[in-house]
C-alpha cells in the first residue's frame, strides 16, 4: 500500500472532524494529518482507515479510534523531547502520532504476535521510539522512569500503582480505569506523595490482560 494525496485528503478532513469535536493541540491535530494509518491496518480496511473508528489488529485487539488516541496525546501536555511511556504498542499507530509530536517513546506490548508484527513494520516506516518492549505493562519500565508521561491503551482494570511511582513531579497518567466500559482518568504528579485525581470521559478499550505467566 501507498500514502497518494487522496490518503492525506482524507488525514485532513479527519483532523477537522477531530477539532470539531473538541481536540485543539496543534501538534495533534497536526500529527493526525502526518502519519499514514490506512498502513497500520489490515488493507482490507484502507478505505475505512480515515473514519473515526476503531479496527481489528489481529491478536484480537483493536487500534484505537482516531479521536481516543487524539484525546489521549492531547491529555499528556507534552513538549518535544520529553519521555513518554506506552502501555499496549498494538499496532503502533498511538506510538507513530507521538513520535511525529517529538516525543522520546517507551512502549511495551504483551503480546508476542503483535509485538513482533509491528517491530517489523517500525522498522520498514522508519519509526523510532527509543524502546519497543515485550513485557507486561503493569509494571511500567523502572529502568527509564521517571516519565513525563504515561499513556495506557487499554482498559484497566484498577489503576498499577508503579505506573504512578514512574511519573517525575509534574508529570501525567492518562488511563482509562473500568472493565466493560472504562472511564479516562488524568492523574498529575503534585509532589512524592500527592496526586491531583481527574474523572474524564466514558470511553470503551480492550481489556488490559495480566502476566500470563
Ligand atoms: N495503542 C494501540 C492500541 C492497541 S489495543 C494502537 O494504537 O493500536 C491495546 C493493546 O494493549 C493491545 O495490543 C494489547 O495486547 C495490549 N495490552 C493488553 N494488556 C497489556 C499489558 N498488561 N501490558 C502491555 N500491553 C498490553
Amino acid at each position: 500500500m501507498k500514502d497518494t494525496l487522496k490518503h492525506k485528503g482524507l488525514r485532513n478532513q479527519l483532523a477537522q472532524l477531530l477539532a470539531e469535536k473538541g481536540i485543539k493541540d496543534p501538534k495533534v491535530l497536526d500529527a493526525i494529518r502526518a502519519i499514514p494509518r490506512h498502513l497500520f491496518l489490515d488493507s482490507s480496511f484502507e478505505d475505512h482507515a480515515y473514519q473515526d473508528k476503531a479496527f481489528p489488529i489481529g491478536a484480537e485487539q483493536t487500534i484505537s479510534q482516531p479521536y481516543t488516541v487524539a484525546y489521549q496525546s492531547e491529555l499528556l501536555e507534552v513538549s518535544p523531547g520529553q519521555k513518554v511511556l506506552e502501555i499496549g504498542t498494538g499496532s503502533g499507530y498511538q506510538t507513530a502520532v507521538l513520535l511525529e509530536m517529538g516525543v522520546k517513546v517507551f512502549t511495551i506490548e504483551r503480546q508476542l504476535e503483535l509485538f513482533k508484527s509491528t517491530k517489523i513494520f517500525f522498522s520498514k516506516m522508519g519509526y523510532r521510539p527509543k524502546k519497543l518492549i515485550f513485557g507486561d505493562g503493569y509494571k511500567g519500565l523502572p529502568e527509564e522512569a521517571p516519565f513525563d508521561g504515561i499513556i495506557v491503551t487499554a482498559g484497566a482494570p484498577y489503576v498499577p500503582k508503579p505506573l504512578l511511582s514512574q511519573l517525575k513531579i509534574g508529570g501525567r497518567l492518562v488511563i482509562p480505569v473500568g472493565e466493560k466500559e472504562q472511564t479516562m482518568m488524568l492523574f498529575i504528579r503534585k509532589s512524592a506523595t500527592e496526586f491531583e485525581k481527574k474523572e474524564l470521559g466514558s470511553f470503551r478499550f480492550v481489556p488490559m490482560l495480566e502476566d500470563k505467566n
